[in-house]
């Protein structure tokens, strides 16, 4: 058994159209993701064109070192398909014609109505010695080999590693891998220890903070054994806590309430949980409706909170008002405040939330306006400034300022998730909760 520390896992995938940035590898993503939630680590990770020389070197390279080889694409029946032969060859199996496959293969056809395509046979050939894997979305099965290994630097001995081949496409790989090959490689190649693992989702915290508030705090559990991982997109911080090693469920158990209780305030979920799913999980609780009216954001709001099921009966509805002339008409923006402080302000921001509150009869309203750059900017209003505005019918209303500079897609990325926060607080705040996630 291994740690997964010194297991190797290396990952080949093979496509021309991924080396021609026509296809993007979603593979080693996916698949890296899957692994690491098992406890797995991907050690090395290669793209490589579907030429047999290449696929030969790098599968070589691959056998000589790794305890585990994953390889995807090029298992398919057309002429720059040379996974399957050139990894037999290279590892001196003979291909036979197996006849469950090739059952398979004429009933696929059969079931569709269609005589069997030519070459659409080889994909039944399988080295002698693999172990064939069932593709239930598609026709080349997956294939699994038992090779020797040479593990020279640490004991010299010979060891079996695992090579398997994987078709191209995702709606075919992804269930084998999860379904197949993941059980598989946990029975013929298991791990020490299973992995424990937590992320915490924050927003409105940077992650250099992050890192600097939890580091001192969290000594004692890394020396326990625990891993901590940072992942920053756009206005938000995944914080992973992670063991494998000791009491794993402990260590991750004590990191995970020492960071609760240290970044409350910014936490909105866990593992996969968006911003948006929490709002509408809360709103619908407590049965009450928010309304979004959006200048610079040009409705991202609004489209990220109808994304989650069972919006309908929480989201009011939003209002896109971009110009000054919708601000006063849609809303009942003062043209005079417009006029006096600009559309860009602490007071057009008020007056949105305030407007939109009035005239739709939510709960909630929450409203931004804010200059997306590249050109607008002033000295006292420089690009990227942003009004959030909430109004709701048990508090008054807030007026959030913020700066940020960005290209104009990550500005609303970042200035809808600011907005989106506020309103999760306000939403908590009236219910007399506390803002925890
Ligand atoms: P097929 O029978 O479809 O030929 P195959 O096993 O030979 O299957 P490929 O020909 O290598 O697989 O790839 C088929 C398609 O799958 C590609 O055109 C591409 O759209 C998709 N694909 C392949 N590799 C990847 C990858 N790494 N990430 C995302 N998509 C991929
Ligand atoms: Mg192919």
């Amino acid at each position: 058994m291994h740690s997964p520390v010194n297991m190797k896992i290396e990952l080949i995938n093979i496509g021309t159209e991924l080396m021609a940035g026509h296809v993007l590898n979603t593979h080693h993503m996916w698949m890296a993701k899957t692994l690491f939630e098992s406890g797995y680590r991907i050690t090395r990770q290669i793209c490589i064109d579907d030429e047999a020389k290449e696929v030969r070197k790098e599968v070589e390279s691959a056998v000589s070192t790794a305890d585990i080889v994953l390889t995807t694409g090029g298992l398919g029946p057309t002429s720059d398909d040379l996974t399957r032969e050139t990894i037999a060859e290279l590892l001196g199996k003979t291909l036979h014609r197996d006849e469950t496959v090739m059952n398979r293969l004429r009933s696929f056809f059969e079931s569709k109505r269609r005589e069997i395509p030519t070459g659409v046979d080889v994909q039944a050939d399988v080295p002698d010695g693999a172990e064939v894997i069932i593709n239930y979305f598609g026709t080349a099965p997956g294939l699994i080999l038992r090779f020797d290994r040479i593990d020279s630097a640490t004991t010299g001995e010979n060891r079996k590693g695992l090579l398997v081949m994987l078709p191209g496409p995702p709606r075919e790989l992804r269930p084998m891998f999860k379904d197949q090959i993941l059980p598989y490689m946990k029975q013929h190649s298991p791990l020490e220890k299973p992995l424990v693992c937590v992320i915490l989702r924050t927003t409105g915290i940077g992650e250099s903070i992050v890192e600097s508030r939890l580091k001192e705090p969290l000594k004692e559990c890394i020396n326990d054994g625990l891993e901590i991982g940072f992942c920053a997109q756009p206005g938000m911080v995944d914080i992973r806590l992670q063991s494998q090693s000791g009491d794993a469920e402990q260590v991750v158990a004590m990191a995970r309430k020492i960071v609760e209780d240290i970044l409350s305030k910014y936490i909105y979920g866990v593992e996969s949980d968006l911003l948006e799913e929490r709002i509408i999980q809360d709103l619908t609780k407590t049965g009450k409706r928010v309304v979004t009216v959006e200048s610079c954001t040009g409705g991202r709001i609004s489209d990220r909170l109808t994304n989650i099921p069972g919006a309908s009966a929480v989201v009011w509805g939003g209002f896109t008002t971009y110009s000054n002339e919708s601000k006063s008409k849609c809303i009942g923006v003062n043209p005079q405040t417009l006029e006096q402080f600009g559309a860009v302000s602490s007071q057009t921001a008020a007056e949105m939330a305030e407007g939109a509150l009035k005239q739709s009869g939510a709960e909630f309203a929450l409203s931004v306006t804010g200059i997306a750059g590249p050109s607008g900017g002033s000295s006292e209003k420089p690009i990227g400034t942003v009004f959030i505005g909430i109004a709701s019918k048990s508090l008054s209303t807030r007026v959030l300022h913020k700066i940020n500079v960005f290209d104009r897609e990550t500005f609303k990325t970042i200035t809808s998730n600011q907005a989106l926060d506020l309103l999760r607080k306000t939403i908590r705040k009236s219910n007399h909760e506390p803002s925890s996630g």
